[in-house]
């Protein structure tokens, strides 16, 4: 996707440690109209009418998710959400998530209210990395007998690992940006044809 291509490359700030910064449109500040049109295009690539649900994960996910289920005909959005103490009244789904910024392993958890074997999920989430992120949801989609459509990602670190082992599994994942190469030293960034 052109337009949050040419966003990045005006706007993203490349960090030591191979972390892109979009805080000043995506992961703090948002835009809306940016994501109303990255919305548009997840549709575009997702035009499944079995989906019914949206779900991501705290936090940065949801403004994209919301405004991404708007052109699901209203699809509610489940955000999985980040647990410092497990459940243990039989609740909830959770699984385990290694945060790719924090350096840390999160519990995390969905109630078994809002996820079940009628639903048609589309994953969303802003970033994709090693893949730790969207395989616990994964685990959690799959934990609910639900079943998955696809996996809709902002921005892709392509040369990372998760999109190959996602892709590897059979799983539909569709990136709007998907970053090649990037270098924090001269500032340069290299998006994937597609
Ligand atoms: P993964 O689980 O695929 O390794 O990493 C994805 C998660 O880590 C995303 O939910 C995102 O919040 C965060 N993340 C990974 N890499 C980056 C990055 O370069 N920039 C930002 N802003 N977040 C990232």
């Amino acid at each position: 996707m052109k337009l949050l291509e040419e966003r990045i490359r005006k706007d993203g700030l490349i960090k030591e440690g191979n972390v892109l910064k979009v805080d000043s449109f995506l992961n703090h500040q948002m835009d809306v109209e940016l994501f109303n049109r990255m919305g548009e295009e997840f549709r575009r690539l997702f035009p499944s009418e079995k989906i019914n649900k949206i779900l991501t994960i705290e936090a940065s996910g949801i403004g994209i998710a919301c405004i991404a289920a708007q052109h699901f005909g209203n699809a509610p959005v489940v955000f999985a959400k980040k647990s410092e103490s497990i459940n243990l009244d039989g609740d909830t789904y959770c699984t385990k998530v290694e945060s790719f910024t924090h350096k840390r392993v999160y519990d995390v958890i969905v109630s078994k209210k809002y996820l079940g074997p009628d639903d048609h999920v589309l994953i969303i989430d802003d970033f994709l990395a090693n893949g730790c992120a969207v395989l616990g949801l994964i685990d959690l989609v799959q934990s609910a007998g639900a079943t998955i459509e696809g996996v809709g990602i902002a921005v892709e670190k392509g040369f990372q690992t998760g999109g190959k082992l996602l892709r590897d599994k059979g799983i539909h994942v569709e990136s709007l940006a998907i970053v090649e190469a990037m270098d924090a030293k001269t500032g340069t960034i290299e998006f994937r044809e597609q």
